[in-house]
C-alpha cells in the first residue's frame, strides 16, 4: 500500500503507481483523459495578494532525466502532468506496519524522461522570449543536484540544443529583419542604453575595426564543432506580432559566480603564459531603476544566433580553462548568461531610428545554470574546496532563505527583511523578486536512488518557491508615432519603381540611371578639332557645324524625353498622391474607429478600476471587521477560560472542604462515641448509686410517713429549711428522663376514682359559696401513706395571699402511682385556682379573725406551693417539685414523692 501526501497534511491511501519513469506529453494526455487528473492533489488556496491581477507566482517546472543505466534503482515516478512521486529507495525505506511512506510534489508542469528539449522550450522559455521582445524582463534558472541535467537543460548536448540556444534562435528569428545597424545602440557603464545615428554608428564601427585587438567577435571565428551542433535547432520558432516600427539590437554577457565572487567570462585580458593573472572579480551596483548590474562587465552586441552562441562558447571555454588552471570544480559555480534587448522606434519616415533616449526600451533575459544543490559532504571535498563548496552552498542557502522570507511576507502580510545582500547570487536577482519580471525555475532531478535525500530537499524548496509571487511586468507605452511606418514607405518605393519601369525604363536603381546618361553621352558625337590652321580649310567648320547640329538634335530629343518623363512622373505623383490620400483617409477612418474602441475600452478599464478600488476598500473594511471580531472572540474566549478555571478552582475547593468536613464529622462522631462508651459505665454506676440513695431516702421517708406527727408541718420544715439551706437549694430538680415511678403501676381509671383530699389544718375556712367537695374522698390533714394506698387520685388544698390581698385557694391535683420500692408517688397534673374578688376592687381580708397578719403574711409566704411541696419532700424523702406546678390545668410530670 502506498501512502500519498495530501495537501492538508493528512495521509491518504492510494493505489499502486507506475514504477517506470517513462513519460511523454502524449502519454500524459492519455493518462489524463483516463482519469488521472482527478487524483492530482490540489494545492491549498494561497492568501490573495492585494492586487491579484498584477502578480504571478514563480513558475516552477520539474524535469526528470533518464537513468544512466537501466539497472539503476529508481526512486522518482512521474504520476501525471503536474505531479511526481518520490519514494525511499530500498536502503532508506521506513517500514511502518509493512507500509512505507511516499511523497508527492506538484508543479506547474512535470516533464518526464521522454520529453524533448523543444517541448520544454515551448512551455517554459518561449513566453520569456516573447516577454523580452515586448520589453519585459525575465529570469530562468535550473536548480538541482550535480548530474541532474541542469546544464543539459540549459545549454543542451551536442545535437540537442537546450533552452539557451533555442532562446537565441527565437530572438533572432523574430527581430532578424528589424535589427539596427551595429553600434546604433550603445550600452553605457551604468546599465543604460543610448542611441546614435547610422552615420555615427558607421564611423564607430570603422574605428573599432581599425583597432589592433578587436573586442567584438567576428562571425568568422570558428565555433567548437561540439557547440556548433547545439545551435542547429532549425525550429524557426518566432514571436508573432513583433513591433515592426522598432529597430532592435541584442547584447549578451556571460558571468560566473564562484565562491561568492563574480567573474566576467567574456573579458578579453591579454594572456601571459609565463605568469597567468588570476581573473579579476567584479562588483555589483544598482542602477537608477533599482536594477542590479555587474560593473564593467563585457556586453557584446550580436547580430545572429551563431554569433551569440559563439560568444557563449567563448565564455564557456574560458570557464573550463579557469577551472582546470585553478583546480576548481565546475559544478560549484553558478553561470549566468544575460541577453539584453534594446529597441527604439523608427522616425516618422520609417527610415531611421528615432534619436530620443527616452524612447529606448531595454529588457533582459537572464539564463542561470545554478551550482549543484547537494550538501558539501557528498562530494567529499576538503580544505579550500570545502570552504568554496560551503560558500556555494551558502549562496544557495541564501536563495532558499530569501524565497522563504518572501513567501512568508506575502502569505502572512509580514514585512521581514529579505536577505538578498547576503550573497552575490541573490543580490544580482533582487529586482526580479522585489521589482517586476517573470521568474521561472526548472527543477532537475535524477531519479536514481543515491540522490533520494538530495532530491527530497530539492522538491521541498521547489514547492515552496512556487508559493512566491512576483509583480507582473507592465506593458510599455507606445511611442505615439503612426504605426506601420516602415512598410508604408517601403511600399511606396516599390510602387514607384514599378510604375517607372512600366513607363520606359527603370529610374530606381543607380546603375540603370547611370547607363541612360552614359548612353546619351556615348551617343553624343565627339566634337572634332576646332583649330583652323589654314585659311583655306573648308572642312573643319562644316564638320563642326554638322556635329553641333547633331548634338542639338540629340539635346532636343533629350529635353523632349525629359519633359515627357517629368510629365509622366507628375501624373504618377498625382496618382500616388490621390491614392495616398484615399489610403490615408481609409487609415484615418480605421484609426478613428480604433481610437473609439480604445476610448471605450479605457472607459471600461476606468470603470473596472473604480470597481476594483471599491471592492478593495470593502475587502479592507471586511478584513478590519474580521480582525476586530477575532479580537473580540479571543478576548471572550480568554474570559471564558479564566471563568471556567475559576469555577473549576471553586469546585475543587468545595470538594476539598466537603472532604475535610466529612473527615471532621467522622472524627468527632468517633470521638464522641468513644467518649460515650467510656463515660457510660461510670454514668450507669453513678445512676445506680443515685437510685440506691433515693431508695434509701424513700425508705426513710416511708418510715417518717408511717409515724404520725402532731406538730405543724410548717415549723420543722422551715427550721430544717434554715438548717439545711444547701440541701434545699441543691434538691434535685425533676429529671424527666429518670422518673421515680413506674407508669405501669398506675391503676385503671375504669375501676372508679378514689380521691385523697389533703386539707392541711393551717388552711383558713373561706366564706365562698363555692366550696371544693370531692365525694367518697378520704380526707386527711397530713399526707398519709395508708390513704394514698387506697386511692388513685390526690388533691392538696393550698391557700396563699394574692397580690390584691385576697386569699387564693389552689386545688393541686395529681395521680397516685406505686413506686418501685413499694411506696406511693403522686404525679401532679392539674391546679384549680379558686379566688374571691370584690367588684369594687376594695381589699378584703380573707380572714378578719386572723390575729397576726404579718405572721399570716409570713404564713402565706410560707404556704407558697413550692415551699410547701419542697418542705413536704424534704420532710419525707428529699424529693422536689419543679416550677411547672404553677401552671393551671396543665398536665405535668413533676412529681412529689410520698
Ligand atoms: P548537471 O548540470 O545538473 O550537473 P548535466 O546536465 O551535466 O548535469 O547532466 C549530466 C549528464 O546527464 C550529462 O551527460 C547529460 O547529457 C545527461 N543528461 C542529463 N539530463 C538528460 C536528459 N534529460 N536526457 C538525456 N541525458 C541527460
Ligand atoms: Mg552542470
Amino acid at each position: 500500500m502506498w501512502i500519498k501526501r495530501s495537501w492538508n497534511g493528512g495521509m491518504n491511501v492510494m493505489a499502486a503507481g507506475v514504477r517506470t519513469v517513462f513519460w511523454s506529453s502524449s502519454q500524459a494526455r492519455q493518462a489524463l483523459s483516463s482519469g488521472w487528473r482527478a487524483k492530482t492533489p490540489r494545492r491549498p488556496a494561497l492568501k490573495k495578494p492585494s492586487n491579484p491581477g498584477l502578480k504571478d507566482p514563480v513558475g516552477v517546472y520539474c524535469r526528470v532525466r533518464p537513468l544512466s543505466r537501466p539497472d539503476q534503482e529508481c526512486c522518482i515516478e512521474v504520476i501525471n502532468e503536474t505531479t511526481v512521486q518520490i519514494h525511499p529507495p530500498d536502503g532508506y525505506r521506513i517500514f511502518r506496519n509493512g507500509e512505507y511512506r511516499e511523497t508527492q510534489y506538484s508543479f506547474k508542469e512535470v516533464f518526464g524522461t521522454l520529453v524533448v528539449q523543444k517541448e520544454l522550450f515551448d512551455v517554459v522559455a518561449k513566453p520569456l522570449v516573447e516577454d523580452l521582445i515586448r520589453g519585459k524582463n525575465g529570469l530562468l534558472f535550473t536548480y538541482g543536484v550535480t548530474g541532474s541535467g541542469k546544464t543539459h537543460t540549459m545549454t543542451g548536448s551536442p545535437g540537442d540544443g537546450g533552452l539557451l540556444p533555442r532562446c537565441l534562435d527565437m530572438i533572432f528569428n523574430s527581430i532578424g529583419p528589424f535589427q539596427a545597424k551595429r553600434f546604433v545602440f550603445k550600452l553605457d557603464d551604468k546599465n543604460g542604453v543610448d542611441v546614435q545615428c547610422e552615420v555615427d554608428a558607421l564611423l564607430e564601427r570603422q574605428k573599432r575595426e581599425a583597432m589592433p585587438v578587436p573586442k567584438t567577435p567576428s562571425g568568422k571565428r570558428q565555433i567548437d564543432p561540439e557547440f556548433a551542433d547545439m545551435i542547429n535547432v532549425q525550429d524557426h520558432c518566432k514571436v508573432e506580432e513583433v513591433d515592426e516600427d522598432n529597430v532592435y539590437s541584442v547584447f549578451v554577457s556571460y558571468i560566473e559566480i564562484y565562491n561568492n565572487y563574480i567573474y566576467d567570462l567574456l573579458e578579453e585580458a591579454p594572456f601571459d603564459p609565463i605568469k597567468p593573472k588570476p581573473p579579476q572579480s567584479k562588483i555589483l551596483r544598482e542602477d537608477q531603476n533599482h536594477n542590479m548590474y555587474v560593473t564593467g562587465c563585457t556586453e557584446v552586441e550580436v547580430k545572429s544566433t551563431e554569433e551569440a552562441f559563439e560568444v557563449f562558447w567563448r565564455g564557456q571555454k574560458k570557464r573550463r580553462i579557469a577551472n582546470t588552471q585553478l583546480n576548481r570544480e565546475s559544478s560549484r559555480s553558478h553561470s549566468v548568461f544575460i541577453i539584453k534587448l534594446a529597441q527604439a522606434p523608427l522616425d516618422a519616415d520609417g527610415d531611421n531610428v528615432l534619436q530620443e533616449k527616452e524612447q529606448i526600451i531595454l529588457s533582459q533575459l537572464s539564463l542561470v545554470d545554478l551550482a549543484g544543490s547537494e550538501r558539501t559532504n557528498r562530494t567529499k571535498a576538503e580544505g579550500n574546496r570545502l570552504r568554496e563548496a560551503g560558500n556555494i552552498n551558502q549562496s544557495l542557502m541564501t536563495l532558499r532563505t530569501c524565497i522563504e522570507v518572501l513567501r512568508e511576507n506575502q502569505m502572512y502580510g509580514t514585512n521581514k527583511m529579505v536577505p538578498y545582500r547576503d550573497s552575490k547570487l541573490t543580490h544580482l536577482f533582487k529586482n526580479y523578486f522585489d521589482g517586476e519580471g517573470k521568474v521561472r525555475m526548472i527543477v532537475c532531478v535524477n531519479p536514481k536512488a543515491e540522490d533520494y535525500e538530495e532530491s527530497l530537499q530539492v522538491m521541498r524548496f521547489a514547492e515552496m518557491t512556487q508559493e512566491v509571487e512576483v509583480a507582473r511586468p507592465v506593458d510599455r507605452p507606445l511611442c505615439g508615432l503612426t504605426p506601420g511606418r516602415r512598410f508604408r514607405n517601403q511600399a511606396f518605393r516599390e510602387e514607384l519603381s514599378r510604375k517607372l519601369e512600366m513607363r520606359g525604363g527603370p529610374i530606381n536603381g543607380e546603375p540603370e540611371e547611370q547607363s541612360v546618361s552614359e548612353m546619351f553621352l556615348q551617343n553624343f558625337p565627339p566634337l572634332p578639332s576646332c583649330e583652323l590652321l589654314d585659311v583655306n580649310d573648308d572642312q573643319t567648320l562644316p564638320k563642326l557645324i554638322e556635329v553641333l547640329e547633331k548634338r542639338h538634335k540629340l539635346r532636343q530629343m533629350l529635353s523632349e524625353e525629359f519633359a515627357k518623363n517629368v510629365l509622366a512622373f507628375k501624373t504618377m505623383l498625382q496618382e500616388f498622391d490621390s491614392s495616398v490620400v484615399s489610403k490615408e483617409n481609409y487609415i484615418q477612418g480605421k484609426l478613428s474607429e480604433k481610437e473609439k474602441t480604445i476610448a471605450g475600452q479605457k472607459m471600461e478599464l476606468e470603470r473596472l478600476e473604480k470597481k476594483i478600488k471599491t471592492l478593495e476598500y470593502k475587502i479592507e473594511i471586511l478584513e478590519k471587521t474580521a480582525t476586530i471580531y477575532e479580537e473580540d472572540k479571543r478576548n471572550l474566549q480568554q474570559e471564558l477560560e479564566s471563568k471556567s478555571q475559576k469555577l473549576q478552582r471553586q469546585a475543587s475547593d468545595k470538594r476539598r472542604l466537603e472532604a475535610r468536613l466529612q473527615g471532621m464529622v467522622a472524627e468527632t462522631t468517633m470521638k464522641w462515641e468513644k467518649e460515650c462508651v467510656s463515660v457510660l459505665p461510670s454514668k450507669q454506676l453513678e445512676m445506680q448509686n443515685k437510685l440506691w440513695v433515693k431508695d434509701e431516702k424513700l425508705k426513710q421517708l416511708k418510715a417518717i410517713v408511717t409515724e404520725p406527727k402532731n406538730e405543724k408541718p410548717e415549723r420543722p420544715s422551715r427550721e430544717r429549711d434554715r438548717e439545711k439551706p444547701v440541701q434545699r437549694s441543691v434538691s434535685p430538680s425533676p429529671v424527666p428522663n429518670a422518673p421515680p415511678v413506674r407508669l405501669r403501676h398506675r391503676r385503671s381509671r375504669s375501676a372508679g376514682e378514689r380521691w385523697v383530699d389533703h386539707k392541711p389544718p393551717s388552711n383558713l375556712p373561706t366564706e365562698t359559696v363555692m366550696q371544693p367537695h370531692v365525694p367518697h374522698a378520704i380526707t386527711v390533714a397530713a399526707a398519709s401513706e395508708k390513704a394514698l394506698a387506697k386511692c388513685d387520685k390526690y388533691m392538696l388544698t393550698h391557700q396563699e395571699l394574692a397580690s390584691d390581698g385576697e386569699i387564693e385557694t389552689k386545688l393541686i391535683k395529681g395521680d397516685v402511682f406505686k413506686t418501685r420500692g413499694g411506696g406511693q408517688a403522686v404525679q401532679f397534673t392539674e391546679i384549680e385556682t379558686l379566688k374571691q374578688e370584690s367588684p369594687t376592687g376594695r381589699k378584703r381580708r380573707s380572714s378578719p379573725s386572723n390575729p397576726d397578719p404579718p405572721e399570716d403574711a409570713a404564713d402565706s409566704e410560707w404556704t407558697d406551693v413550692e415551699t410547701r411541696c419542697s418542705v413536704a419532700v424534704e420532710m419525707r424523702a428529699g424529693s422536689a417539685l419543679g416550677p411547672g406546678y404553677q401552671h393551671h390545668a396543665q398536665p405535668n410530670l413533676y412529681q412529689m414523692l410520698m
